[in-house]
């Protein structure tokens, strides 16, 4: 799905027109489909510490055609800078100027990875060393700075992983392999924390959901519709769910995917209840929960009225409190460690104009993963968020087309994302090796120039 614009500044006449007024021109960006291949290559590891050298040989183990310098090579596929070790902001220096001279080598959609520690915490007694603070807090401003400056469809990101957890813990390796894939396409200047070292090695990493049974809310069309195909074609057996209103899209996706329909309002009485009610009776028990459903009713507060809020903060979040309540205390319907994936929103983290109310209830979402996380946790199970920026769905077709032409192209990548990038960033936070990653919100948004 290409919008109008973007097909005409592809074209030879657009793109020279685009080019001399200095309009944007967008990279076709690689998906999944496009780009098979886990890891585009040569791969360049910089970094001298020990995380550097187990990474490398990691990426030699799996195939991929790893070098220790830039040095002399025409197109690169992927560097990615360990700065596991950094302890003052001189360090950076040395690490990053070897990128500096890499980067008009790097290919079309390349993809850079940067692998460092959170620059909060201290010691035991909490006292904090402030050089190594500010070089790790360098880090983040080098990286996101760097994600506004790629070009041709590249994207960079960064892993930042909790002192005292290995670099070879599943959850780095698991955001590693995801950011170098074709399945970040429309993630970039991102940061994800592996705070544990929770999680396992997927066995299988062509289906890496096989075995997994996923419930997927508000899956009768767009985003939803994306997540259960993704899910589908990782190996997930599906619970599809929708209002009885979309029923027959329902339906229709429920036969194509060989999975399970439920008909079902999120905001009704007892929602969460029909719910265990539903899956008790079938012996089905969810390994995977995806908190899809949602709703906009825009309006500038001074005009906001009750039947515009409550139904956007009863869709997009009381349900979400909801339906966890009732699959937590029922006992008997989630699997061993269970995931549970939210949808948010970068409105929930930037606030947006006309929006008070969806932005209330995404930001409600952001929080409210991370306090599900901690009770998720000790049965070794997860909690997380996805906030997208602009997606090309029926949601952000109902925006007037001025704001909408501006709001998809205000990110680096300048065009909006497909459903299915949503949709693979889920796919891997439901992933078994995404198990150190607890109460995070990852944002799939081109990096959209609003908040952080
Ligand atoms: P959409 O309107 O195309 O689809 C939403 C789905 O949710 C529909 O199938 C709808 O029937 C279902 N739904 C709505 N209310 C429900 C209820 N009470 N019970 C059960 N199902 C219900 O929307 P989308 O663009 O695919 O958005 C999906 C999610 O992504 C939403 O949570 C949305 O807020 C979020 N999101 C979308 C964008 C975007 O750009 N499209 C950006 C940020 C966040």
């Amino acid at each position: 799905m290409t919008d109008a614009y973007t097909r005409f500044v592809r074209s030879a006449p657009g793109g020279l027109l685009a080019k001399q007024l200095g309009l944007p021109r967008p990279s076709r960006l690689l998906r999944r489909k496009d780009r098979p291949a886990p890891v585009l290559g040569p791969v360049v590891v910089l970094g001298d510490s020990a995380g550097a050298d187990a990474i490398a040989h990691r990426l030699l183990e799996d195939g991929a055609d790893v070098r220790r310098r830039p040095d002399e090579l025409r197109s690169i596929g992927s560097v990615l800078l360990v700065l596991d070790e950094i302890a003052t902001p001189a360090d950076l220096g040395p690490v990053v100027l070897t990128l500096a001279s890499a980067m008009r080598s790097l290919a079309p959609g390349a993809r850079v990875v940067t692998i460092s520690r959170p620059a909060g915490g201290g010691d035991a007694s909490g006292a904090k060393d402030a050089a190594l603070a500010a070089a790790r807090g360098g880090v983040e401003g080098f990286l996101r700075s760097l994600a506004h400056e790629m070009r041709g469809g590249a994207t960079a990101n960064g892993i930042l992983v909790a002192d005292g957890v290995g670099l070879d813990a599943p959850g780095v390796v698991g955001a590693l392999r995801f950011f170098l894939s074709a399945r970040s396409a429309f993630v970039s200047g991102q940061f994800v924390t592996v705070s544990t070292s929770a999680g396992s090695a997927t066995e299988n990493p062509s289906l890496p959901l096989v075995g997994r049974t996923a419930l997927v809310t508000g899956a009768a069309r767009g985003i939803g519709a994306a997540i259960a195909r993704t899910l589908a074609a990782d190996g997930a057996r599906l619970v599809l769910l929708d209002v009885p209103g979309a029923g027959t899209e329902l339906s229709r996706l429920a036969n194509e995917l060989r999975a399970v329909p439920i008909q079902l309002d999120v905001t009704a009485d007892g929602a969460g209840e029909r719910l265990v009610s539903f899956l008790r009776e079938r012996d089905l028990t969810l390994d995977v929960a995806v908190l899809n459903a949602g709703i906009t009713r825009d309006k500038l507060l001074a005009n906001m009225t009750a039947d515009r809020w409550d139904p956007v903060l009863a869709v997009n979040i009381t349900s979400q409190l909801t339906l966890t309540d009732a699959l937590l205390e029922a006992g008997d319907v989630l699997g061993e460690h269970p995931r549970v994936v939210s949808l948010a929103s970068t409105s929930g983290i930037a606030g947006n104009r006309g929006q008070t109310n969806y932005a209330a209830s995404k930001a409600g979402v952001i929080a409210f993963v991370d306090a599900l996380a901690a009770r998720l946790a000790p049965l070794g199970g997860t909690a997380n968020a996805v906030a997208p920026g602009f997606i090309e769905t029926e949601m952000t077709a109902k925006i007037p087309p001025l704001t909408r032409e501006i709001a998809r192209r205000v990110n680096s990548l300048q065009q909006g994302g497909l459903p299915v990038d949503v949709a693979e960033t889920i796919a891997f936070l439901a992933s078994d090796e995404a198990g150190g990653i607890q109460g995070e919100t990852l944002r799939v948004c081109g990096q959209n120039m609003v908040g952080k």
